[in-house]
């Protein structure tokens, strides 16, 4: 049985980044660009202003000198030339124009009828933003594989490109599994559970950037799990839940097995989430998540995720382990990690790690209040209020400002 760790080797090492595709622009946002994109000209493409202010010419700048202001250079209009023995009133991202190699911002500058005087001394190339000091022509603006931000995306505009290539998301199908499960909205009566797997799993892969088909449910009959699974199979990554452990009626593997989908693993050295199997049919990867909505949610964080993250072109996928302050006792059982569900708070110098409430999977109300997952480690069984722990993120929020507005 791998480790969690090994699991997420496995998993990625059958994983392939997907082929690419134009998308606008204002789509590209958190997906991975698939091609270089180089600066198209110098940027900025000419000298201008960094201020409201002065051009003036920085040698005739004497202590004692008087400029007479013979016009206005505003952004986007023509240069008006600079004679000597004068200044022209300049806005911020104007041309600087022949015959001025500096700017005198206005609250340096004193004005008297048409002159201006300047209170400071005035240095070559002052406050002028020079042709490429940001980027020069042909220098490597995006490289393939970075991540499309605003930042990004405000760069790939300024080179006056509307597409840009990236990475495909990857198609994913999901199914749930079990003959109790009703749809989410019908009649709940005993012995009844909503599917809250399927929606729970749907959203957190469209989180990721995913675009998601839901297959609904498979029965516990053969028949309808070779209908579903068929179906699911022809996604770049099929996701099922529940129907992995060994109940008479569980039967994802038996199906998986039938369709020639052969498991790397059937079962991870985790807890939550043992009885998680994973396989690969062509090029579909295929993950068999626990019943137990809490235990597939963890497994999706902590395996799905990486996934589908390196499929978009990702390369740093695996959630990333902040360091956080036991704040009780624990114990666990020796030989396996055990993912808590931790709330965490930042107390103005670290983040301290409270359980997040009762740890048994069928509570899902402590995972409504947990920010994160400590990983307690495998060689250990007892933990001690004080000691540090790392615990993968589940929410932004604790990096946030802890009062509420
Ligand atoms: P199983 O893996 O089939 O033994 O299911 C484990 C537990 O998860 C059982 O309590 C199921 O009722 C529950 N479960 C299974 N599938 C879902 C689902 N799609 N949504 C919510 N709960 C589920
Ligand atoms: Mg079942």
């Amino acid at each position: 049985m791998p480790t969690l760790e090994e699991a997420r080797q496995i998993i990625l090492g059958h994983t392939r980044t997907l082929g690419t595709e134009l998308v606008d622009l204002i789509d590209s946002m958190n997906r991975v660009a698939a091609e270089e994109i180089l600066a198209p000209w110098d940027m900025p493409q000419c000298d201008n202003s960094a201020m409201d202010g002065f051009a003036v010419q920085s040698s005739d700048c004497t202590p004692e000198a008087r400029f007479r202001v013979t016009g206005l250079i505003a952004a986007g209009a023509p240069v008006i030339p600079v004679e000597p023995g004068c200044a022209v009133k300049i806005m911020t991202g104007a041309l600087i124009p022949p015959g001025a190699d500096a700017v005198v911002p206005f609250e340096n500058a004193r004005m008297q009828g048409e002159y201006v005087e300047f209170k400071t001394p005035v240095k070559f190339h002052q406050y002028v933003r020079l042709a490429g000091s940001d980027l020069r022509r042909d220098e490597l603006m995006i490289p393939v594989g970075a991540v499309i931000h605003a930042p990004e995306i405000s760069a790939i505009a300024s080179a006056s490109r509307t597409h840009v290539s990236v990475f495909r998301r990857p198609r994913i199908t999901i199914l749930s599994t079990g003959n109790e499960l009703v749809e989410v909205g019908e009649l709940v009566t005993p012995g009844k559970v909503v599917d809250s797997n399927g929606v729970s799993l749907a959203a957190m892969a469209k989180e990721c950037g995913a675009s998601v088909q839901m297959l609904g449910i498979a029965r516990d009959t053969v028949e309808s799990h070779i209908e579903k699974m068929t179906a699911g199979l022809q996604a770049d990554i099929f996701i099922t839940s529940a129907g992995v452990s060994v109940g008479e009626r569980d039967l994802v593997r038996e199906v998986l097995a039938d369709l020639g989908v052969p498991l790397e693993f059937h079962s991870v050295d985790i807890g939550p989430g043992r009885p998680t199997s994973f396989g690969v049919k062509d090029h579909c990867l295929v993950f068999c998540l626990p019943g137990n909505p809490v235990a597939s949610m963890i497994i999706f964080t902590e395996l799905v995720r990486p996934a589908i993250l390196k499929a978009m072109g990702y390369r740093r996928v695996v959630p990333v382990a902040v360091r956080a302050i036991l704040q009780e006792n624990t114990s666990k059982r020796l030989g396996r990690i055990k993912l808590l569900r931790v709330r965490l708070e930042f107390n103005g110098d670290s983040l301290l790690a409270f359980s997040a409430g009762e740890q048994a999977t069928g509570i899902l109300k402590t995972s409504l209040r947990a920010d994160g997952l400590a990983l307690l480690p495998a060689a250990r069984s007892s933990f001690s209020a004080g000691e540090e722990v790392e615990v993968h993120l589940l929410s932004n929020n604790v990096l946030m400002q802890q009062e509420e507005i």
